[in-house]
């Protein structure tokens, strides 16, 4: 079973490097927040590839780096981050090939059903927009970015970059770079 692997696993890692840890503080030594999808091939990728190591950054990940209007809790986990615990600027970073960009609603509709989920229910949702799904890579990183920026509990003077992440070479590109804006 899986989770008897993950508590073996833990077991030797504990064993193997508990002592050697060191305590960190809970506040993000680079003052940062990353704010980006939950796509496994960015695990143990995206922070290396960007220098963030272990105490760095606060990371906050959903599925598509998606903020969606009226549903904003990654905008509370941000304000967490800049309020409690010191972070000054916030790095949005979306990524190639996202599979959020390529949800078929009828694909997930039917898979879901598969699953027992009653037809009724997903018949009466947008399916395709209530999973977050998108098209335009940089226009969702765009719009995560200006709705951070325009929330009215983010305060001005932090500044919020967009970056577009390669999840095959590690590459970053500034989409958005959120000094230009600054006053
Ligand atoms: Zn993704």
């Amino acid at each position: 079973m899986l989770l008897d692997e993950i508590i073996l696993a833990n077991s030797f890692f504990v064993h193997e490097y508990g002592d050697y840890l060191r305590k960190l503080s809970h506040r993000p030594k680079k003052q940062v927040a990353v704010f980006t999808c939950m796509d496994t091939r960015l695990v143990e990728f995206l922070e290396p590839a960007l220098g963030i190591k272990r105490g760095d950054a606060q990371i906050i990940k959903n599925a598509g780096n998606r903020i969606r209007e009226g549903c904003d809790d990654a905008i509370r986990s941000l304000a967490a981050a800049i309020f409690l615990l010191g972070v000054k600027e916030v790095l949005v970073i979306g990524h190639l090939d996202c599979g959020m960009s390529k949800v078929d609603g009828e694909a997930l509709a039917q898979r879901m059903f598969e699953y027992g989920i009653p037809a009724e229910g997903t018949k009466k949702l947008d399916l395709v927009k209530w999973i977050g799904a998108f098209t335009d890579t940089e226009g969702n990183i765009t719009e995560a970015v200006n709705r951070i920026k325009s929330h009215p509990l983010i305060p001005k003077a932090v500044p919020v970059h967009g970056l577009l992440f390669c999840p095959d070479n590690g590459e970053v590109r500034v989409v958005v770079n959120g000094y230009g804006e600054m006053e």
